[in-house]
């Protein structure tokens, strides 16, 4: 059997804005489960390691781009549960590798490229027959760990905190708030913070997560509608994308309150809440709970800190 009991502690947030606001602010802080296995990527894992081992299957294939915190994670997850990995990563190989991709490299994972034109048909049956005759038979996590075993392992993160009116978390593909959104309790509701531009198109993929889940045969939800929507305008400039407002905001941040943020998805959610909060957009009373997803190694790869 696996053993997953990694622990993550939670942080309250005193500053001017949250004083004056009125409401209660806390951080689920993922990112310090374990030093490479954490975050919401070890949550989208879990349930896939498990199909694996059901399976019998000793070797996960995945997908990612060279700074990815998923392929990150897998080859640490890998690693610790005694599977082979191997990640399959978009683009041309550059040498040296960058810190995300020897880390991998260190903790046993098997690198191979493909061009972006070839990396698009990561989804076809195709492309995955042809990985599967490559190198045997191989269990196949999407990138992102985004299938359902994904919304099942994010079922769990915010389960147990039932005090929180409010769970605020960053969207890259929506799996994580789908299952936040599924495990939320009578009253809680989601609020999600889209990295990329153009945020709104991602209700629907959430929808549709949420219509997927409900009709697949894993375990179901306590309860199934619950109350969520996505903010979109705190995408500073689009994925990986940073301007010095959010630098800024991120470096005080982290100085005030002792978290470190990364640029590309916590960032911006903080930055958002913050945001909304002298806006006048939460009520007096309400508790807040920020989902720090982790993403940390991310950050060497835009060369600024972390
Ligand atoms: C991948 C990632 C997200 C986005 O998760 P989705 O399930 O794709 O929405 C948020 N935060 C961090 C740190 C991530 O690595």
């Amino acid at each position: 059997m696996l053993d997953f009991s990694f622990d993550s502690p939670i942080q309250q947030i005193h500053s001017e804005i949250t004083c004056r606001a009125g409401v209660d602010l806390y951080v689920l802080r993922l990112d310090c489960m374990h030093p490479w296995v954490n975050g919401n990527k070890w949550f989208k894992l879990k349930y896939n390691l498990l199909e694996a081992k059901q399976k019998n299957l000793t070797t996960l294939l995945t997908f990612g781009g060279a700074y990815s915190n998923h392929i990150f994670a897998t080859a640490a997850a890998g690693n610790l549960f005694g599977f082979h990995a191997i990640g399959v990563i978009r683009g041309e190989e550059r040498l040296p590798l960058n810190p995300t991709l020897s880390f991998a490299v260190q903790q046993g994972m098997q690198l191979i490229y493909l061009d972006r034109q070839t990396y698009r048909q990561r989804h076809t049956t195709e492309l995955q027959a042809d990985l599967q005759q490559r190198f045997g038979e191989v269990f196949i996590i999407p990138e992102g760990g985004s299938n359902l075993n994904g919304v099942r392992g994010c079922m769990e993160i915010v389960s147990n905190w039932t005090e929180f009116d409010i769970i605020c978390v960053a969207c890259g593909t929506g799996t994580t708030l789908a299952g936040i959104v599924l495990s939320l309790h009578p009253g809680q509701r989601a609020i999600g913070f889209p990295v990329l531009k153009k945020g709104e198109f991602l209700a629907e993929e959430i929808d549709s997560l949420l219509t997927n889940y409900l009709a697949s045969d894993l375990p179901a939800p306590d309860r199934a509608s619950a109350s969520w929507e996505l903010m979109c305008d705190y995408h500073a400039g689009g994925y990986a994308k940073v301007n010095d407002e959010l630098l800024m905001f991120s470096q005080q941040f982290t100085q005030e309150h002792g978290i470190p943020l990364d640029y590309v998805y916590t960032a911006k959610m903080f930055y958002g809440v913050m945001d909304l909060l002298k806006q006048g957009f939460f009520r007096k009373g309400d508790r807040l709970l920020l989902v720090h997803t982790g993403g940390l190694q991310g950050n060497r790869g835009l060369g600024i800190g972390g």
